[in-house]
């Protein structure tokens, strides 16, 4: 197919310093949990970006020196010669397909937490450590900053001999000294480096100065920045971060441009849109001469345009959306913009991709997955046979399942119970704030809607009957799960007292007609016992505020919506909740309800408390909807007569999770259909004699 002209500005050069991007689309540093931990595993994750078309492909952070070691996190490392390979690996797999690779160097200061290598942190001032390790680093004395310097020239003169193109100084996300420097809470030194805001930026200048005169001839020097932090006075903002570009406008080679700290800079679906970030960095463009990339989980061709032709940027940076997909500039420069697989915003690659577990995708089940296993996120393997295959449920693990084994040139049966295939990202999309999960259903089903050999039966609920009788070979069960009524969680090992009662709800009975919530529940206060802690309490409190009704949030954690720490959603939950007016309860356990109050129970001590309300809202485990599932079971001797191989369970019919485990169990049993395994542990490993 041919390019839409209209993308075709997408695909012009770009001269960055002495090096030339091929195209406008550029892979920001993102973590990704493997770094230095897995060197070919993290070097086959960015090799699939460069061959799916972004011209430049960057590392995530990268430490230059033991006193800024930022463990238990993985990410890459330049401390002395030793690390070169690594590094050099990547470079060779990102050069094989025409990309330019960059490398983010960063020393993280009071940021770091050097528990893997004890030395002791430093900052501008003496201060406490960021991640509340209980020790402080000390403020830098003028011999600590030439050290600094002379660590940073000899990381980027490291980086250039591992073959990168692009260098790095990294000022954002306030995780690194170059940045700690800047701000007046982190900076109280009256020295040269103190105070006025020409001295708070002099080291900033002398790194970029420094890093260009030890690479500059062959290497592009890039400045990471964020314009804004949300601190007020005591932080970058607008103001400040406009003189601050003034000053060094045409030093670096590229501005590459965000937001801080992490959590905003990488928000979720639910509080920011595509583009969210234009109006902090509109203008950086202005000031400087230089090439300017950003970002703001750009995922349609048509927004790029209009960033570049406005004027807002040259280059359209992506982390997520290049995790959803890699293959996003090729399929958009080969007119198949319609096949781009959209980042969801849900953040899931967030959770643990800093710790030692490949990144993970909702969306890209292969995504960590391309050394260890092979996968890769635009081909699989064709067909083994012309056995034909029946999967039972069209929700996320059911679509995946019939997708990929259509891709791989199966003839597929899909069945669906209800009209609508997408389970429960159907359920959820209409949620408040999770339209885009919706997108996790679109790419599937537009992608099987182009292959004939997967045929779809929507309002087929399929009976043990059906399926002996269908004549497949391979039988696939993917119905899902549901929310438990009786209070059995993490807290409750038995059924809590008088749950069996009338005015008890689940998430699923909202979820079935979030519309009409009003007319489902009785007037008067809603108390919601929240034991599972990730997004789904918070989401339905919103929507459960908007009937106008009194929401009592309550969970046996410290706070709310604990996990979303890990998705960088929790502040954002804190402060929506707080707006809504919620009326939060920590640290209590939900004992029984007798249809006027429930007695809640602290978990640190056997005081209880009753809390008048009117109805009960739980959200506390759930149960695989396996009937169809056990019932097959029951008839493994009619299988071979009625020509079944095998019947397998997959996604929250297996084990409720995620939306990213179904996706996942889809494509995992796609992969793995008509093949042997082998051994026990199914996926390559680093291990210690092959590492460098
Ligand atoms: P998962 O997350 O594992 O994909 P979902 O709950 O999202 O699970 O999807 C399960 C889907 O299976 C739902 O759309 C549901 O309507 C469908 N389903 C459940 N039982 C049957 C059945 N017996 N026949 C066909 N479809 C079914
Ligand atoms: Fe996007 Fe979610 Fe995938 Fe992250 S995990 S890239 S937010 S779809």
């Amino acid at each position: 197919m041919q390019r839409d002209p209209r993308y075709d500005i997408l695909f012009e050069p770009v001269r960055i310093g002495p090096v030339a991007a091929k195209n406008r689309f550029y892979q920001v540093p993102h973590c990704n949990g493997m770094g230095h931990a897995m060197p070919l595993a993290h070097a086959a994750m960015r090799e699939v970006k460069a061959e799916g078309g972004w011209a430049v492909v960057s590392t995530e952070e990268c430490e230059i020196h033991p006193s800024g070691d930022v463990s238990p996190y993985v990410e890459a490392r330049l401390w002395d010669d030793h690390d070169i390979p690594a590094l050099a690996l990547m470079c060779e797999k990102v050069h094989a397909h025409g990309a330019l690779a960059a490398v983010e160097l960063t020393h993280n200061g009071p940021t770091a937490s050097n528990m893997y290598s004890r030395e002791v942190a430093i900052a501008p001032s003496h201060q406490p450590l960021k991640y509340g390790y209980p020790h402080q680093a000390r403020a830098m004395t003028l011999q600590d900053i030439r050290d600094y310097r002379r660590w940073h020239r000899a990381a980027a003169l490291r980086a250039k001999r591992a073959g990168f193109d692009i260098i790095y100084v990294y000022a954002a996300h306030d995780l690194s000294l170059a940045m700690h420097f800047l701000q007046a809470r982190r900076n109280q030194r009256t020295d040269d480096y103190g105070g006025s805001l020409e001295n708070r930026v002099r080291l900033l200048r002398e790194l970029i100065e420094d890093t260009k005169e030890a690479v500059g001839d062959k290497c592009a020097v890039a400045l990471r920045f964020a314009t804004e932090e949300f601190q007020g006075a005591d932080g970058v903002q607008e103001e400040e971060a406009r003189e601050i570009v003034h000053l060094l406008a045409d030093l670096p080679d590229l501005w590459d441009v965000n937001i801080a700290a992490w959590y905003m800079d990488s928000q979720t679906s639910r509080f920011a849109r595509e583009g969210f970030q234009e109006p902090f960095t509109h203008w950086v463009k202005q000031v400087t001469c230089k090439p300017v990339v950003g970002v703001g989980r750009f995922t349609s061709p048509d927004a790029m345009v209009s960033q570049i032709r406005r004027g807002v940027l040259d280059l359209i940076g992506a982390a997520r959306p290049s995790i959803a997909d890699p293959f996003l500039p090729k399929k958009i420069e080969q007119g198949r913009a319609d096949d781009i697989r959209e980042c969801i915003g849900c953040n899931i690659c967030v959770s643990g991709d800093m710790t030692v577990t490949p990144i993970r995708c909702t969306q890209n089940p292969t995504m960590g997955e391309e050394w260890r296993k092979g996968w890769h996120p635009d081909r699989i393997a064709a067909k083994r046979s012309d056995k034909r295959i029946l999967v039972v449920g069209g929700g996320p693990a059911g679509l995946e399942a019939a997708r990929a084994l259509g891709q791989r040139g199966y003839e597929v049966h899909l069945a669906e119970a209800g009209r609508e295939l997408g389970g429960r990202v159907n359920r959820e999309a209409r949620l408040p704030g999770l339209v885009e999960w919706g997108r996790v259903r679109d790419w599937r089903v537009s992608q099987i809607n182009k292959m004939a050999n997967v045929a779809v039966y929507r309002d087929n609920q399929l009976t043990a009957e059906d399926v002996l009788g269908f004549d497949a070979q391979g039988v696939v069960i993917a119905t899902g799960c549901y929310w438990r009524r009786d209070g059995y969680g993490r807290s409750n090992g038995a059924p809590i007292r008088g749950l069996e009662g009338p005015n008890v709800f689940t998430p699923d009975d909202l979820m079935r007609a979030p519309m009409s919530v009003d007319s489902l529940l009785p007037r008067g206060p809603v108390l919601l016992f929240d034991d599972d802690s990730f997004y789904l309490g918070s989401v339905l409190a919103e929507l459960v505020r908007a009937t106008g009704r009194e929401v009592i949030f309550v969970t046996p954690e410290d706070a709310v919506a604990s996990w979303t720490v890990n998705t960088q959603e929790f502040r954002h939950i804190q402060r929506r909740l707080r707006e809504l007016e919620v009326n939060i309860v920590t640290a209590h356990n939900l004992l029984s309800f007798d249809g006027e109050a429930a007695t809640l129970g602290c978990v640190y001590s056997d005081r209880e408390r009753r809390v008048s309300c009117a109805s009960i809202l739980t959200i506390t485990a759930r149960l695989p909807q396996d009937e169809l599932y056990q019932a097959l079971q029951q008839r493994q001797e009619q299988w071979r007569d009625a020509g079944i191989e095998s019947i397998t369970a997959i996604g929250d019919c297996f084990a409720p999770a995620l939306i990213a485990h179904a996706v996942y169990a889809g494509q995992r049993y796609a992969q793995e259909f008509d093949t042997e395994p082998e051994g026990e542990v199914r996926f390559r490993r680093h291990l210690p004699h092959d590492r460098n």
